[in-house]
């Protein structure tokens, strides 16, 4: 058996590079991201899919690393959306901070464990500090809660089922609850209530009005009517910046209404919310902090890297009611009495310290540019409108909210839903920059989401060359 295990034990250690092999694997793995880099502001928003015929597969052996990197790099970076490109505003990106990746560095070569205070008290202490700042942004307690998750969905996930728990109802009523929202919600919402149990729950669809805004007139008699039928009015969402739109929705009145029939307020604020770090946003979404709920999305407005989201919570014994558990084999773990473990909390447990790539570029450049990149991506998306709009035929959506805007053309004959089509194809097809369109009430716009910290004046200029020249080419 020694024996057995001295070899095992030389092939295992094939896992752990000696100091110079390590030297030289991260060596390659920067020349390689730093050429990524340097072309990164000439380079394409989109490529043509590579052929799907795919020549990986795993095998006994190893692979050199410049093998892997050369793949990497024909077959993944430059294939499809270049989500670290200035010139992607489809979606609602966010580019990528290189501190994040040096980051998420560090957290992986350590493998801290941030999932529970006992293992790992610094590194819970950080991202209970990244919540506390957030929740201030919000204007939310002291005393409220929150967590570091993978996205949008899942917070949006944590958050519906803590209102599921705070409500008490049995799951033979779930039928009788009432969700309302405006049909600009984002649809991960619709997949949380289903995940958690609640999809027999009735959607109320609030009209927008032509702002794209959710209309509250009707809320309050909704309500009424629902209460007089039997119903039990569960759960209200707002939008701060909706996803098609951008647009914020009445924070402010919604909250009065939720808050005199004791319903549960939902603001979804995966794409606006750190807008809020500039005094005219925490202005226009006053009433946010008498939310029981805000998701948030740094992988969006706080440029993040995709997979980080949070969400913020008031009432942390129905948080704990959905979320903590405990085991046997957890049975040495103390609890700290000042700060709330991730895994209580959220339905993970063991997880990625994703803390460290939000503290680490927030830190090390310090707020100021992010509120800077914020206020220059709203003027920027304002300017873009107020080009296009001197052009003949192009119709805008009205004044953005925050960084999303819109444009249609609207051709002097013919359909201009099937024109904007072809639009929107021949600028895709182009590749320098990529954006995405939607049809709301029927008609067919092309949106323009200006929220990678990348994307600067000359990036929009190219966009209006672009779309001029797409125009006139499908016009002849
Ligand atoms: C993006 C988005 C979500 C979903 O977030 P993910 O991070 O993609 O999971 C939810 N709500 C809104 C308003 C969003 O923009």
């Amino acid at each position: 058996m020694i024996e057995k295990i001295k070899d095992l034990e030389e092939i295992a250690r094939q896992l752990e590079p000696d100091p110079k092999q390590k030297q030289e694997l991260t060596k390659m793995v920067i020349n390689h991201t730093e050429e990524f880099l340097s072309r990164l502001p000439d380079e394409n928003a989109y490529f043509q899919n590579s052929e799907p015929e795919n020549q990986d597969h795993l095998s006994e052996t190893p692979t050199k690393i410049n093998e892997l990197l050369g793949f990497l790099r024909s077959r993944v970076e430059y294939d499809g959306i270049n989500a670290a490109s200035g010139g992607h505003m489809g979606y609602v990106p966010g580019g990528g901070l290189y501190p994040s990746a040096l980051g998420d560095f560090l957290a992986a070569v350590s493998n801290k464990y941030a999932g529970i205070y006992f293992p790992a008290p610094g590194a819970a202490r950080m991202e209970n500090m990244l919540i506390r700042w957030m929740n201030e942004l919000m204007g939310f307690p002291p005393n409220a809660t929150g967590n570091l998750t993978s996205g949008g969905s899942i917070s949006n996930l944590i958050a519906v089922v803590t209102a599921r728990e705070a409500a008490e109802v049995k799951a033979k009523d779930f039928d009788k609850l009432v969700v309302y929202l405006s049909d600009q919600a984002h649809h991960s919402l619709q997949k949380a209530l289903r995940i958690a149990g609640l999809g027999e729950a009735q959607l109320r669809y609030l009209p927008i009005d032509d702002e794209f805004r959710l209309n509250i007139s009707t809320l309050e008699d909704i309500i009424l009517k629902d209460k007089a039928s039997g119903l039990i009015p569960f759960f209200i969402n707002a939008s701060l910046g909706t996803t098609n739109t951008g647009t914020i929705d009445p924070i402010e009145e919604m909250a009065a209404v939720a808050q005199k029939h004791s319903v549960w307020f939902h603001v979804d604020a995966a794409y606006g919310g750190f807008f809020r770090m500039l005094p005219e946003i925490c202005e226009k979404t006053k009433g946010i902090e008498k939310a029981d709920t805000i998701t948030l999305d740094p992988h969006k407005s706080l440029f993040l890297p995709f997979g980080t989201g949070a969400v913020l919570i008031k009432d942390l014994k129905s948080l704990y009611k959905a979320h903590r558990y405990t085991a046997d084999y957890l049975q040495d773990l103390v609890d700290s009495d000042s700060e709330v473990n991730a895994a209580d909390v959220s339905p993970e447990l063991t997880k990625h310290f994703r803390g460290l790539r939000m503290w680490l570029p927030l830190k090390l450049f310090g707020l100021k540019p992010f509120r800077a990149a914020l206020e220059e991506k709203m003027l920027l998306a304002q300017y873009f409108r107020e080009q296009i709009k001197k052009e003949e035929g192009f119709e805008v959506a009205p004044v953005p909210d925050l960084s999303i805007t819109m444009f249609r053309y609207v051709p002097a004959h013919g359909d201009a839903y099937a024109f904007n089509e072809r639009l929107i194809k021949a600028i895709q097809d182009d590749g320098r920059i990529f954006l995405s369109s939607t049809t709301i009430h029927g008609k067919f716009w092309i949106r323009v989401a200006i929220v990678v910290f990348r994307t600067h004046k000359d990036k929009i200029d190219l966009l209006l060359r672009i779309v001029k020249e797409k125009k006139d080419k499908l016009n002849v």
